[in-house]
């Protein structure tokens, strides 16, 4: 079709194709190298409780390229999916963080837990449950204190596999949460067979919940549903006061967003922690 609008059309488009491939091929390329280069960084955003106190923290990973500066995941973490480079950068990603939280811990800031995004494909791996194991044995974290964060469409896939690991990971201790709920299309008996401890109301609702009589409706459910299923909501990308108090009104107390705190680099997340113990721990 392109060819009949004239040569230039076409020529245009086979163009537009190998610049893509291009760009995509020196990413993959890059991000191949990216953990022995370490070029790779977590930054760490809290979860607060009903009286604003950091009971938690969530692990985002960031690209620190050597051209173009910080990149955020959603420019790279798809190609990590596809082409595998996730299960690598995954594991390291989990061994960060545990080894942040156990130093954490060490220095006195000792009921804080840490979430870690997981992608379907390390879910996916035959030996996901003695990876994790194995980092929490290695790092001295007890399992307790390590949340993982899967999303409807990840579990889904797969579900009695998935199950079975959680299931697994569960017993050691470890917690599990949904991320981004509400985008998927999980039922409330589809959900009951999930080992689930939280589910995290995604931000979409909350970003239009002032303005959107739907968006409140869907975010009440949402909260009305993790109270039967007897587990805990978490709201995500709470921006504003007036957000807070509507969550906290229909008693969803656990709250993550801009309005506490971006996610910031490890020292900048040890200042809010001490902060809020009064001063910095002495070791
Ligand atoms: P997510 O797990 O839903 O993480 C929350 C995202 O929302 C983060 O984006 C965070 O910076 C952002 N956010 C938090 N509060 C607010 C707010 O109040 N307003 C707004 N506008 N945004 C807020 P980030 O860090 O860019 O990460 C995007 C996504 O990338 C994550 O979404 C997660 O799905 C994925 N991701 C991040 N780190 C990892 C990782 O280590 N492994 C895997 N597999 N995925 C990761
Ligand atoms: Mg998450
Ligand atoms: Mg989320
Ligand atoms: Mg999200």
């Amino acid at each position: 079709a392109a060819k009949e609008q004239g040569g230039g059309d076409y020529r245009f488009f086979t163009e537009e194709m190998n610049r893509k491939a291009l760009y995509r091929m020196k990413m993959e390329s890059s991000l191949r190298k990216a953990l022995d280069r370490n070029e790779m960084l977590l930054y760490y955003q809290p979860l607060v409780n009903e009286s604003n106190r950091i009971v938690g923290m969530e692990a985002l990973l960031r690209w620190n390229h050597p051209e173009m500066g910080l990149i955020l995941p959603n420019d790279f973490i798809r190609i990590t999916e596809e082409t595998g480079i996730i299960v690598p950068l995954g594991r390291w990603v989990l061994q960060t963080a545990c080894t942040q939280l156990k130093h954490w811990h060490d220095l006195g800031h000792s009921d804080l837990f840490v979430a870690v995004n997981i992608s379907a494909r390390q879910l996916q791996e035959a030996d996901f449950v003695k990876t994790v194991l194995d980092i929490l044995d290695q790092t001295g974290l007890s399992p307790e204190w390590l949340k993982l964060e899967v999303t409807e469409s990840s579990v889904i896939r797969n579900p009695e596999v998935c199950i079975a690991k959680m299931k697994a990971l569960r017993t050691k201790g470890v917690s599990f949460s949904i991320d981004d709920f509400g985008t998927g299309y999980s039922s409330l008996s589809y959900l009951k067979r999930f080992p689930i401890d939280t589910l995290k109301i995604d931000r979409s609702f909350i970003c239009d919940a002032m303005n959107n009589e739907g968006d409140r409706e869907i975010i009440k459910t949402i909260i009305d549903m993790a109270r039967n299923l007897n587990i805990e909501a978490v709201a995500e990308g709470v921006e504003t006061q007036e957000q807070m108090d509507f969550l906290a009104g229909y008693g969803c107390n656990n709250m993550q967003g801009f309005l506490f705190a971006r996610p910031v680099p490890v020292g900048a997340f040890k200042n809010l922690l001490d902060k809020q113990n009064g001063g910095p721990v002495s070791k």
